[in-house]
């Protein structure tokens, strides 16, 4: 497929519209010493490039996408609608609050509302991504521990089995990263916690269930710990769809938590598009959270800033319309829906590793949470089939393949989410097409190592793509 950079002739454009006869700026000293290039297209060829560019993408609405971890469930549509309101779309964030008290009262009804699924007592809407929670997370522990004059905590405690932010953001915000050896039930080494903690640990960064599915039983413990310590406890709560409405993050102990709206609560991600992070804390940490929150006062809300706020993450109340999104879903799933969405997702994930149970090994060998993790680390080595062999191969029957090589402490990882939003027929289509891949290769091995044979592009070098990727396009010369 061309590039837009190779298509077209000089001269055609899409120009409906007459030239424009408001004066030109004089961009000054800013003004580029020659004309930008641009392709130049007919509108027909434009948008049959974008087209064939959309075809060859896999969403959520072209197929099964059990990326694990990634929770890439189907979002209604028409929450989708609600954000496209032009009520909502129309705004800016320097009008007077008195005309954009319905947007404020969004912002808060849906912090009471994530607050209460996540136990905690304030939240900020200003982060953008999960990523970008976690580094507002470790702000809040670092202003929390400089409060009290306790500034020789410089260590972030992170399970091996954590999501790479994890120790990415804790970097990031200045801490010496501390990891944490998981035991062999893939769960936190009370041990090794116990060993770890001490008067230089700021905090702890979990997530639970961890990165292979599991629920760690021991988390009580694992928080009283840290807490002992003297230092708090932070949860990744990016994946909240196993245990939203039925398990909360602050019961379990812990003191600050981030959600990823886009994916746990109807926001389509993927494709870099905008998404949100929101970071919710215990009331004593209330008062360092970014940005301005919105405040009720009588039947009116205003905006502040809490006293000892970090200062802002982001500009104003971070990606609105994402948290408008949230909070439809949260209305609409209610009250008895969120659990239930819950359920279903643990029960899907559940149903699928029984489905290739026989086939395939699990990682570990026990009910899961919403997602599980298999492992080819035998096959591996028996017939030479590998991880990266079997999600090559799906990509031939239409399926994206789940998380590979994930989490680093299981060898030759898969690690499927089928999420709540499936139907048991997907699930079943799905799991068949995997056994009947191994059942083959187990026959045939050498054959696996050339798919995908269907698809634009078969194997790719990927490390090449990672670490020399090509983003800018060179004209060539005339
Ligand atoms: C997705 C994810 C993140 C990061 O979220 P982004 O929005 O991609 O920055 C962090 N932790 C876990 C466990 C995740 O699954």
């Amino acid at each position: 497929m061309k590039l837009i950079f190779e298509l077209g002739t000089d001269g055609q454009g899409t120009d409906l519209l007459p030239e424009c006869d408001v004066p030109k700026a004089d961009p000054g000293p800013f003004a580029r010493s020659s004309a930008v290039r641009l392709p130049q297209v007919s509108e027909v060829e434009l948008s049959r490039h974008y087209a064939a560019l959309a075809r060859r993408a896999h969403g959520v609405s072209d197929g099964f996408y059990p990326l694990g971890s990634c929770t890439m469930k189907y979002s209604p549509k028409i929450n989708e609608e609600l954000a496209s309101m032009r009520e909502f779309t129309g705004i800016h964030p320097l009008q007077p609050e008195d005309s954009v008290q319905g947007c404020l009262e969004v912002l808060a009804r849906c912090e009471t509302m994530l607050c209460e699924i996540t136990g905690m007592d304030s939240m900020s809407f200003q982060p953008a991504a999960g990523a970008h929670g976690e580094f507002t997370g470790l702000l809040l522990i670092r202003a929390y521990h400089k409060s009290r004059g306790d500034e020789q905590r410089r260590k972030i405690i992170v399970p091996d089995s954590a999501h790479g932010t994890n120790p990415a953001s804790a970097a990031m915000a200045g801490y010496e990263v501390v990891n944490l050896p998981s035991g062999p039930d893939g769960c936190v080494d009370l041990d090794a916690l116990k060993q770890a903690a001490d008067e230089k640990t700021a905090g702890l960064m979990l997530t639970n269930p961890n990165t292979v599915g599991l629920f760690d039983r021991n988390i009580l413990d694992i928080t009283k710990i840290i807490h002992d310590a003297g230092g708090l406890c932070y949860y990744d709560g990016a994946n909240m769809n196993a245990i939203m409405g039925i398990a909360r993050p602050g019961d379990m102990g812990f003191d600050i938590v981030h959600l990823n709206l886009h994916k746990t609560f109807s926001t389509p991600h993927g494709g870099g598009g905008p998404g949100s992070g929101p970071v919710g804390c215990k009331a004593s940490l209330s008062r360092f959270l970014p940005g301005f929150l919105p405040n009720p006062c009588g039947s009116r809300y205003s905006l502040k800033r809490p006293p000892n706020s970090i200062g802002d993450v982001k500009a104003f109340y971070g990606n609105f319309l994402v948290v408008l999104k949230a909070y439809a879903y949260l209305l609409e799933l209610g009250k008895e829906g969120i659990p239930e969405a819950a359920r279903n997702a643990v029960l899907n994930a559940n149903y699928m590793m029984s489905l290739l149970k026989g086939h395939f090994q699990a990682a570990y060998d026990r009910p899961c949470m919403h997602e599980f993790v298999i492992t080819l680390e035998q096959e591996k080595k028996t017939s030479g089939i590998s991880a990266a062999d079997i999600a090559k191969a799906l990509l031939d029957h239409g399926i994206h393949p789940p998380t590979m090589y994930f989490p680093l402490i299981v060898q030759e990882a898969l690690m499927i989410e089928p999420t709540e939003t499936e139907p048991r027929e997907t699930l079943e289509e799905a799991a068949k097409v995997m056994n009947q891949i191994l059942d083959e290769a187990q026959k045939e091995p050498s054959t696996i190592h050339l798919q995908p044979l269907h698809t634009p592009v078969r194997r790719l070098d990927e490390v090449a793509a990672a670490r020399r990727p090509i983003v800018c396009y060179e004209y060539p010369q005339e």
